[in-house]
């Protein structure tokens, strides 16, 4: 048995329960518990007024942030041109980046899909003679299942992340990527750490870090591996580029003896100059800082004459999809992404329905976006329906990708993949009548007298978006016939010519 198992879970009642399902599972039904959750979520106001005050603050630090750029719009089209750059020629960044990256001692490994990766980690993690397992906070692992992998082989598993960490203990995937324990109150903390680790009940946060660090101290010293992801690959140097605010993922990847850290093979960025803008823009942006605390690169494993780092190190590129996305021209701008986590804090359904009921790695905008080439549009499609297409997404993104159109792009062709009879004989019909005014305006009329029939009749189509909405009161004239009884336009009195002798 591992020394240190994982942290045993306290399973999360409700709505807020994880929907991962384990190993690759979790899609059929997607749809079915999307509606399910966001009914019971957003009937829970007292949680989502307490997620609204989480996320009040963000808005005035990140805009004070802003300020402090001389031309914010022109910093997120440098940001864009950085990562699409780099997007648009990742073939070659690739291999210029694994080159580099095993020129300084490192190893590469490719994953073609989420079970390959998984193989890859075990077999290194096997290799390495590993009993305890220590790891930062890193969504692509959420993305593969890999903690249920490792467990499921013995392995103890430990988040470093004081997020993750929280969220571990309680059972539950992060609820938010960039915050993944927001919705947890202090109280909630308090008492996890009553239950698991022993401690006496504080509701401070300094105290209630100290608690997690004090237990988290010795297992960095004991862990035989320690799993990173990577927020940016560079393949100009071939290292690789990690930002964070506890300082725990430079101790997960200099302390134990093998560093595994795992990416998306999206993370590429070609020069080390491109950081210049995307550090501070992902910070800005996605938590209101000037900069991360800690950002580290990271070439490979130690060399002689260094007093810390890894024996081995290794970088497992992960595809699972993003080849798919790549070879989109309409879609290709989402791999740009950098996981700053803006379009989910000012969304209006993540602040409504929570990050659970998403029931995915990547929840809110661009998770709704990603998801289905991820997992597969049929069983994945209804996320792009979780909009308002407000645009507050597009807006807020530093990379400048156009979320809400990519949204429309996939209802676009989840209609297309499998169109629904009902809709189209629905459509076909209104084009029909509308196609001939005098229909068109004996239809408006009937429906005009009908809307308090319809009303009472609560149809089942309508039913679900009436029963938090009331039906507006129907017009006493339609707009036709307002427009055909209008006053005629007044007659503009000419003016008498006027001379300069006027003045
Ligand atoms: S889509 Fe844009 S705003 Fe959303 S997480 Fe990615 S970079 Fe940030």
């Amino acid at each position: 048995m591992p020394p240190h198992p994982s942290p045993t879970a306290t399973p999360q009642p409700g709505p807020h329960a994880d929907h991962s399902g384990g190993v690759e599972a979790g899609s059929r039904g997607a749809k079915k518990r999307f509606l399910h959750d966001a009914r019971e979520y957003v009937r829970d106001t007292d949680h989502r007024a307490f997620l609204r005050r989480a996320l009040a603050g963000y808005y005035t630090t990140r805009d004070g942030q802003k300020a402090r750029y001389r031309d914010w719009e022109q910093a997120r089209d440098a940001a864009n041109l950085a990562k699409w750059n780099a997007v648009n020629r990742l073939d070659e960044m690739l291999v210029r980046f694994a080159d580099a990256f095993e020129a300084g001692g490192g190893k590469v490994h490719w994953a073609r899909d989420a079970a390959e990766a998984r193989e890859i980690i075990l077999g290194i993690v096997r290799a390495a003679g590993a009993k305890a397992i220590i790891k930062s906070k890193c969504m692509t692992t959420e993305e593969i299942h890999l903690n249920a992998a490792l467990e499921a082989e013995g392995y103890g598993v430990v988040e470093s992340d004081l997020g993750e960490f929280i969220q571990q203990l309680r059972g539950e995937p992060p609820f938010h990527f960039v915050f993944p324990c927001m919705h947890v109150r202090r109280g909630e903390i308090s008492k996890l750490f009553e239950e698991h680790l022993g401690s006496a009940p504080t509701e401070s946060p300094e105290e209630l870090t100290m608690i997690a660090r004090r237990y988290m101290r010795r297992l960095y010293v004991e862990a035989d591996v320690g799993i990173t992801g990577a927020n940016f690959l560079v393949a100009e140097t071939g290292q690789i580029s990690i930002t964070e605010n506890e300082g725990n993922a430079r101790l997960t990847a200099a302390l134990p003896r093998v560093h595994v850290a795992l990416a998306g093979i999206e993370k590429c960025v070609e020069r080390l100059d491109d950081l210049a803008v995307l550090l501070p823009m992902l910070a800005t942006a996605g938590t209101g800082q000037p900069l991360t605390c800690y950002n580290t690169l990271y070439g490979g494993p130690r060399v002689s004459g260094e007093c810390d780092g890894p024996q081995e190190m290794h970088i497992v590129l992960l595809d699972n999809g993003r080849t798919a996305i790549l070879a989109d021209p309409e879609q290709r701008d989402s791999l740009q992404c950098i996981r700053c986590g803006a379009c989910l804090n000012v969304c209006p359904i993540f602040k409504n329905v929570g990050g659970f009921t998403y029931g995915t790695t990547y929840q809110g905008p661009i998770g709704s976006v990603i998801t289905p080439h991820l997992r597969g549009l049929g069983d994945w499609n209804h996320l792009s329906q979780a909009s308002s297409l407000c645009g507050a997404c597009t807006d807020a993104c530093p990379v400048r990708i156009d979320i809400h159109h990519h949204l429309l792009h996939n209802r676009r062709n989840a209609v297309r993949a499998a169109p629904n009879r009902l809709e189209r004989m629905g459509h076909r019909m209104f084009a029909a009548v509308a196609a001939r005014p005098r229909l068109f305006a004996t239809g408006g009329t009937l429906f005009r007298r009908s809307l308090w029939f319809l009303k009472k009749l609560r149809l089942p189509l309508l039913r679900d978006w009436i029963a938090s909405r009331d039906l507006p009161q129907a017009p006493a004239r339609s707009f036709r016939d307002q427009w055909r009884h209008r006053a005629p336009p007044a007659v503009a009195r000419s003016r008498p010519a006027t001379t300069g002798s006027d003045r």
